[in-house]
């Protein structure tokens, strides 16, 4: 895959870039051991301060920052401008929190005095998708380099520019030189790095054979990674819900990114009794959204990221059709624009049973079921490969203790959307990945878990 900046909303591409040839990503590993050999000796405080800057410099230049995303990957802008402010609270987050998460422990044992103390492991590699290119590089990158990691970005090829000003913004916050490194290299030269006696761990968020691939390289290596990968999430409406708020949610669970989030809410299981009206409700609502030009403030959903990414949708809702499903809405590109784009689809009468029932559906297609009772709701929302998040709907208590208990995923909601929040930590089951980011259980990931012993 070339390394460009392709506009998905035009077709256009607007700028290529030679890939690292091996001097150079050599050179950059060297830069970031040596960083690394004097950034683990600075302090909390002396961290803090740099990454308080580097929230600054988000928050004021937000409007470069939110239109290199759009560009790049066509995201609407009024959400790339929220990204860019998360990116800020995160940083600001760890910033405040990150000397309390790795501050000694102690533990009463036979000794005088034993504890347990967190170390930084060195270089971590973080190979990070295109979906959102500023916060899943900044919710990696603001503990890594609290806890006093340095870090490498392999970031997708489609947006190198967003890699460059990440690195940029942690170079203009004060990092040393070499402590946050983007390499625009291809995916090819991922298995390299992590055979390097250097790099100590790494994180990948993105597709099942990407993590698989990485976690294979690591393996060989005996080096810990940390996987966030697809997710088909269910979102659950029960009899006792709220329905108009469930529906509102449920269109904004699944459009977010213009549907492209590993978290969207993919499946819709609704209870029989009301699934009429919510899909009433659900069918108004998506066709009520704007589908144009990310650039335009009212516009709700954009283009997709890349062509492939339009076909691999289109192929799976004429899977879908095939196998049974009925389209109440959408089902085909926007031939008549240019660029990616693809219309809010609602598809109905799916067999629950069918391969394609399991599968994610990576941009704005809802798939709804109906099943008779919460029986057969958590049945279904566990019938999937996958266990990222789950949002639940109920205003029934012993519902809402079954559903948290019995739904196999990461992350449950309760008639709220599902979102990442730094003070939660996040992540998956099953083949959604393991390890978590965010929240103290993020920071801890990638740190030396020292056990000290003094008599
Ligand atoms: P992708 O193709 O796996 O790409 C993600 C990153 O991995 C890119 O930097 C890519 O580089 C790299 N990569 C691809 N193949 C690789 C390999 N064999 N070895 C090492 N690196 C490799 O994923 P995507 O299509 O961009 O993103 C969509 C997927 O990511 C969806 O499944 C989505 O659910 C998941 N996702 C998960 C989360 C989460 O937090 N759980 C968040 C966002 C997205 P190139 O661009 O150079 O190919």
């Amino acid at each position: 895959m070339a390394i460009a900046t392709i506009n998905p909303a035009t077709g256009e591409t607007l700028k290529t870039f030679e890939p690292l040839n091996d001097t150079e990503i050599a050179a950059k590993l060297d830069a970031a051991q040596q960083a690394f050999e004097q950034y683990r000796k600075t302090s909390f405080t002396q961290r803090s301060q740099w990454l308080n800057t580097a929230a600054s410099i988000l928050e004021q230049d937000q409007t470069d920052f939110a239109k290199l995303m759009t560009v790049e990957m066509g995201k609407p802008y009024k959400a790339a401008i929220a990204e860019v402010e998360k990116c800020a609270a995160v940083c600001r987050y760890y910033a405040e929190n990150a000397a309390d998460f790795l501050a000694d422990v102690s533990v009463k044992t036979d000794a005088s005095h034993s504890f347990v103390r967190y170390q930084p492991l060195g270089i971590i590699l973080a190979v990070m998708p295109w979906n959102f290119p500023f916060w899943q590089v900044f919710r990696f990158a603001a503990p890594a380099l609290m806890a006093g990691n340095v870090g490498l970005l392999k970031h997708a090829s489609n947006v190198p520019q967003c890699a460059l000003a990440i690195e940029d913004i942690i170079r203009r916050a004060g990092f040393p030189e070499g402590a946050f490194q983007s390499l625009l290299i291809g995916a090819a030269k991922v298995a390299d790095l992590m055979a390097d006696e250097r790099v100590k761990a790494a994180t990948l968020t993105g597709s099942e054979p990407a993590g698989a691939s990485l976690a294979a390289a690591a393996g060989k290596q005996i080096k810990k990674t940390v996987l966030e990968l697809g997710g088909s999430d269910p979102f659950i409406v029960l009899e006792s819900a709220d329905i108009a708020a469930a529906a509102a949610t449920a269109t904004t669970a699944r459009m977010l990114n213009t549907g492209q989030s590993c978290i969207a809410a993919k499946r819709f299981i609704v209870a029989e009794a009301i699934a009429d009206q919510f899909e009433k409700l659900l069918l108004e609502k998506f066709t009520a959204l704007k589908v144009g030009d990310p650039m335009i403030p009212d516009t709700d959903l954009g283009p997709l990221a890349t062509p492939g990414i339009l076909q691999d949708l289109d192929q799976q809702v004429q899977a879908a059709v095939k196998s049974g499903g009925k389209i109440l809405t959408g089902g085909h590109p926007l031939v008549d624009m240019p660029g990616n784009f693809y219309p809010p689809t609602i598809i109905i009468d799916i067999p629950a049973e069918s391969q394609i029932a399991q599968e994610e559906f990576f941009g704005p297609v809802a798939l709804l079921f109906r099943v008779p009772d919460i029986d057969a709701a958590i049945k279904l929302a566990n019938a999937t490969p996958f266990g990222l998040g789950a949002s639940a709907w109920t205003n029934n208590d012993r519902e809402r203790d079954r559903l948290v208990t019995e739904i196999e995923a990461g992350a449950v909601f309760i008639n709220g959307l599902v979102k990442s929040d730094p003070r939660l930590p996040f992540g998956g089951i099953k083949r959604s990945g393991y390890g978590r980011e965010l929240s103290i259980q993020g920071i801890q990931e990638f740190v030396n878990v020292k056990t000290v012993w003094v008599k």
